[in-house]
């Protein structure tokens, strides 16, 4: 796998004596959810409240690798990134019915008695910016996405990240001329989010659903099984139907109404993205109408593709962690590989691990290095936590010239290189079969 080697996403160094953040052992009591305990365990988030967190260094990394897999799949499609704000007038929202209707929108007063919705979806700020951009019929199709900060006032708040008051998210919304160009790229984008899932280490299932508040259409979400999910979802375990309970006719062990060969099963899931049909409402709201080929005015058709940046960062936690820790796909990992000096005080050791460190950091790999001053069983046991993909144990045997280990978080399998090849292997931009996946 490319990733294993390049260090676009993951690249940089760190000493881990140099963090400011600490593990610690307790698991904060206040939180039922996994992810919320190991992130916060591991020093990767700190909890301000319920349902808000602040991402502190490794989280950071870890979040912004994922949005960065999200970034180039919507670049890749087309998409333009803007970043809108997440302050809002309060006009747009009264404009479109959803000041009183949306239950989850955070509304603020002010000292200058104007009122301000906080951002919890972007319609109502993205459909005038683009209005004002595409007057003709050879401006569209276009879409528009950002990675950000969203707001809800959520009543439960007790899924760790995977459920936030404030959380990250990419939206992107696209206007079109006609049901058939905004089918082909829904289609497109679809098929983008499955991938962005499978970088990710997760299989989505995709359900059709009936639309949100908004919307009778149908649309797609994504799911993820995982018992931390808030959705019951019905699967078939011979092809790819999937339908969510809330909206199914069927019921658990129905044969399944795709392939007829499979039963349907019962799973609980997250949902980590959805696309909507949102047709011509926004449009219709804001006035957005252009001029088609015969100069008369139409409003176009409009999509949204929600993408939940942190929830899905939650969720990769809750089902790819064991009872060490946590366990990071190369991909979205806060550092590829995991020094770790099991002899802190002894100075060959120190020297050996210390000159290993400057080199993959010369070569440009993405390394943690544990150089703290604690036993070797700490280390093992915070690098559980941790969930870095790759160990590399510095010890009594590779002092007396043994290979060195290379322990795979996720398998626990031990590989063994002698320094030159290590540091050939791990740099290199020749992937070799049995490193990866
Ligand atoms: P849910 O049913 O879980 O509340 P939703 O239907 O309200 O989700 P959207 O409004 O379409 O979701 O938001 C797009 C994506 O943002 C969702 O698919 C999900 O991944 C994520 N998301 C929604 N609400 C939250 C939240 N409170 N915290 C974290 N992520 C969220
Ligand atoms: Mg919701």
């Amino acid at each position: 796998m490319e990733d294993f080697y390049g260090t676009e996403y993951t690249g940089g160094t760190m000493r881990q004596s140099q963090f400011f953040t600490k593990t610690r052992k307790d698991t904060p009591s206040e939180e039922v959810a996994k992810n919320a305990q190991l992130l916060i365990r591991a020093g990767f988030i700190h909890k301000e409240m319920a349902g808000v967190y602040s991402y502190l260094p490794m989280g950071t990394r870890t979040l912004r690798n994922i949005e960065n897999i999200v970034r180039e799949e919507m670049d890749a499609l087309g998409g333009q990134e803007i970043r809108m704000a997440t302050l809002h007038p309060s006009e747009p929202w009264k404009q479109t019915g959803a000041w009183d209707k949306v239950d989850v929108l955070f509304k603020i007063d002010s000292r200058t008695e104007k009122e301000y919705a906080l951002g919890q979806s972007e319609e109502e700020i993205v459909t005038p910016i683009a209005s004002e951009y595409a007057p003709s019929y050879r401006d569209l199709p276009v879409a528009i996405y950002q990675i950000g900060q969203k707001y809800r006032d959520e009543l439960r708040a007790k899924s760790g990240i995977m459920r936030g008051r404030e959380f990250g998210m990419k939206d992107m919304y696209s206007f079109h001329t006609t049901q058939e160009d905004f089918e082909r790229f829904y289609e497109v984008v679809k098929q983008a989010y499955l991938r962005i899932y499978a970088k990710c280490g997760l299989v989505a299932k995709v359900t059709e659903a009936s639309g949100g508040s908004f919307s009778q259409k149908i649309s797609y979400e994504f799911m993820v099984l995982t018992d931390a999910g808030e959705d019951t979802i019905l699967y078939c375990e011979e092809c790819d139907y999937c339908a969510n309970v809330e909206v199914a006719t069927m019921k658990e062990a129905d044969a399944c109404p795709k392939c007829g060969k499979g039963n349907l099963k019962t799973g609980i899931a997250s949902e980590v993205g959805n696309v909507f049909d949102l047709g011509d409402r926004y449009p219709r709201a804001f006035g957005f109408t252009y001029k088609d080929d015969q100069g008369n005015e139409q409003y176009p058709i409009m999509g949204c593709y929600g993408l939940g940046t942190s929830r899905l960062m939650g969720v990769i936690v809750e089902a790819l962690a064991n009872e060490g820790g946590m366990s990071w796909p190369e991909s979205v990992a806060p550092f590829k590989f995991h020094l770790v000096n099991a002899m802190a005080n002894d100075g060959e050791a120190v020297a050996y691990a210390d000159e290993l460190y400057d080199l993959l950091k010369l070569r440009g790999a993405s390394v943690l290095y544990d150089d703290r001053d604690v036993r070797a069983g700490e280390k093992f046991a915070d690098s559980d936590l941790i969930g870095i993909p790759y160990r590399i144990v510095i010890g009594k045997g590779v002092l007396a010239g043994e290979e060195i280990e290379v322990v795979n978080r996720a398998t626990g399998e031990v590989s063994r290189y002698d320094r030159e090849a290590l540091v050939q292997q791990f740099t290199s931009q020749a992937p070799q079969a049995d490193t990866t996946e």
